[in-house]
């Protein structure tokens, strides 16, 4: 038997970005003693890097706004497959979880009569996103972390401990969340400093660990974004939904290649940057699709006197939602007017003076002089399309954040599935993260303090199982005699990546997708003799070796339900199916592990780790409906919801 640490809390919360922190404060506030742990440093997260705002129809700057728009604009950029209830949550709720971070003490940028200032962004009607520069995500995870700061000091005053009812566990990683029967008992985790093993009893794990962007090749995400949570919960029983929608942004860096896939933030076109390809031409008016042509203007100077007067004019094509802005930068490229290394150029110098860019886009001047040595208030960026965002996730409950099928399971933040429906709008995910998290941290909460006395244990059986797991790459062999050593976690990475961003990747085709999958059954079965030398104290191959299983897992997901989904809607698109398919509207595909009461070691390599099924959505409340135009339902809602 192995000997771990064991600690007993009532909530555990596996991140330690937006999501987990917001969900770690509910929970805490709610009364539960409450754990949060995250692999990296506390307060490196994705939420940090985030820069253009967060969503909210407060309607400080145009006074239109409100949560009936949001939740328009939501639905549009989804191509209607979002979760409705999630979309519709979200857009009421959103501006209390702003102002209370101001509450809280955050400093947003103000419009002249003082108010929080709002900016465009794409897909959005009106100014809506609430920023500090752009630099947005540090001052939310700033203030979050502040709160989490106080009510520490609160509890030092009350029970003469800092951490005696909220805890952070950093640089520490979760590879299995442990099950009594089918209820949640706790999660088995390492130190990654030490190699150290324990265990984090609690009836309720709060999963919010961000995506999965480190599958691919080209992307804006870091390294601890391996789709953790995605497989714990599969691993768990519980089931992933629409994986294959996996947003490309369409501005990361293209060069030079150390940094290739770098975030180029979309703000820099919410204040007017603009798309040229190498004969100079702004492309995006070729681009508008049918279902925006009313929206989105016909002529340059349209568009431009836009920026002044949004109420007299239509929004520039720029700003189209992500995934269409994203295919148009690829089939520039495609056609040889892309620019010198294989992107398109994005122009804010010729638009907006240098002191102004300076201020309003301090980052981006600072990203692209240190890293590319471009002064971007003089010459044009060179970007292109850079994996992103996963709108697939852990299929939850709308209202309680509650994974499906184990009780004691919640999820919040990209990590959980269903809020953005098959296209993510710029903005809409760090509102996202308040709104679920909050959620989240208070039905678990709940969920623990209903439980009293009846507990779930966590039996040393799983938790001897865990650590042979997490092990076993100290102690792989090689294939056969003819091989030297044991497979490379680096070199199985990379294979992985690149198989991921050529054959499922911007556009997708039948037979590079099943080439995928057939990549991906061989990259499983020499993952499993995954070896690593050296010790247990920081091994980042080792920490590779373990983070390989779920990488695997989520890419898996992606493929199976990419190939399966026959059309092209939001960040899925299909070469061999180029249109959208209004009869997919009410199609959600589901993954779930092929043999979960058996564990991974069972499941066929070969044939593959997930299945997948497809399951009806629930039809769209009438009210909700009522928001939009009948011409524009026609254009969405498959043939038999509109005689419904
Ligand atoms: P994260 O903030 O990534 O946090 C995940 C946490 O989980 C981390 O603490 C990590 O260490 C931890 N973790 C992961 N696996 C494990 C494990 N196995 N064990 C323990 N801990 C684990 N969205 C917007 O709305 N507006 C923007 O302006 C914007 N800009 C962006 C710019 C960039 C460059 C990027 C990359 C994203 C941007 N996004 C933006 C998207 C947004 O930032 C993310 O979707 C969001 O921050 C995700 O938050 P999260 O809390 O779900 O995950």
């Amino acid at each position: 038997m192995t000997q771990v640490e064991r600690q007993q809390w009532d909530v555990v919360v596996v991140g330690a970005g937006g999501a987990g922190l917001r969900a770690a404060i509910e929970a805490r506030e709610q009364g539960a003693r409450t754990a949060v742990i995250c692999k990296s440093l506390f307060g490196k997260a994705h939420t940090v890097m985030a820069e253009g705002g967060i969503a909210a129809s407060m309607g400080n700057v145009n006074s239109g706004d409100n949560w009936q728009v949001h939740f328009r604009d939501t639905m549009r950029g989804g191509k209607f497959l979002n979760q409705w209830r999630m979309a519709e949550l979200h857009a009421r709720e959103a501006p209390d979880r702003v102002w209370e971070l101001e509450t809280w003490g955050a400093l947003f940028d103000r419009t002249p009569d003082g108010r929080i200032s709002q900016r465009n962004f794409g897909g959005h009607e009106y100014p809506r996103l609430a920023h500090v520069g752009d630099r947005t995500g540090l001052e939310l995870i700033r203030t979050l972390q502040q709160k989490i700061v106080s009510l520490q000091q609160d509890d030092k005053r009350e029970f003469g401990d800092y951490e005696a009812r909220l805890k952070v566990f950093q640089e520490c990683t979760v590879t299995r969340v442990l099950k009594d029967d089918d209820r949640v008992s706790g999660a088995f985790c390492y130190e990654r400093e030490s190699g150290r093993f324990f265990v984090l009893e609690a009836p309720a794990v709060v999963l919010a660990t961000g995506g999965i962007g480190k599958s691919f090749k080209v992307t804006s995400n870091s390294w601890e974004y391996t789709g953790d949570g995605h497989a714990l919960a599969l691993l768990a029983g519980a089931p992933l939904l629409n994986m294959e929608f996996v947003q490309f942004h369409p501005t990361g860096m293209v060069w030079p290649p150390s940094v290739k896939g770098i975030l180029v933030t979309e703000s820099v076109r919410g204040d007017g940057g603009v798309l040229r390809n190498s004969e100079g031409k702004r492309f995006m008016f070729d681009y508008v699709p049918d279902v925006f042509k009313e929206k989105y203007a016909e002529s340059e100077a349209e568009g431009d006197r836009w920026y002044e007067d949004p109420d007299h004019n239509r929004r520039p094509p720029e700003l189209l939602p992500r995934d269409e802005v994203a295919r148009a930068i690829n089939s520039e490229v495609k056609a040889g007017r892309g620019s010198p290394h294989g992107g398109v150029f994005l122009d804010v110098s010729t638009r907006m003076p240098a002191e102004v860019i300076r201020r309003r886009l301090p980052s981006m001047h600072h990203q692209f002089k240190e890293l590319a040595d471009v002064d971007i208030t003089a010459e044009p960026m060179e970007v292109g399309p850079t994996c992103h965002y996963v709108m697939g996730g852990i299929a939850v409950d709308s209202d309680t954040a509650a994974a499906r099928g184990v009780p004691g399971l919640f999820a919040a933040g990209e990590v959980a599935g269903g809020m953005h429906g098959s296209n993510r709008l710029g903005g809409n995910s760090l509102s996202d993260l308040l709104v679920f998290g909050r959620r989240a941290g208070l039905h678990a909460a709940e969920y623990a303090s209903a439980l009293a006395g009846a507990r779930p244990g966590v039996d040393d059986a799983q938790v001897d199982l865990a650590a042979a797991e997490a092990l076993r790459p100290f102690s792989a062999e090689p294939a056969d005699a003819t091989a030297a050593a044991p497979e490379n976690p680096y070199t199985l990475h990379q294979e992985l990546q690149q198989a991921m961003n050529d054959l499922v990747g911007i556009i997708r085709r039948d037979a590079e997708m099943r080439q995928a999958l057939e990549k991906l059954g061989e990259l499983r079965v020499r993952a499993r003799r995954a070896g690593v030398e050296g010790h247990r104290q920081f091994n980042p191959g080792w920490h590779l070796a373990l983070d390989l299983r779920n990488m695997l897992l989520v890419s898996e997901c992606v493929a199976r339900a990419a190939l399966e989904r026959t059309e092209s809607r939001g960040g899925h698109t299909r070469e061999d199916w180029p249109a959208m398919d209004r009869s997919w509207r009410r199609a959600n595909l589901l993954c779930r592990l092929a043999d979960p009461t058996e564990g991974l070691a069972a499941t066929d390599p070969v044939r593959g780790q997930i299945r997948l099924t497809r399951e009806e959505t629930e039809p769209i409340r009438a009210d909700l409906l009522a928001l939009f135009e009948k011409e524009e339902l026609v254009k969405y809602l498959a043939e038999e919801e509109l005689h419904e």
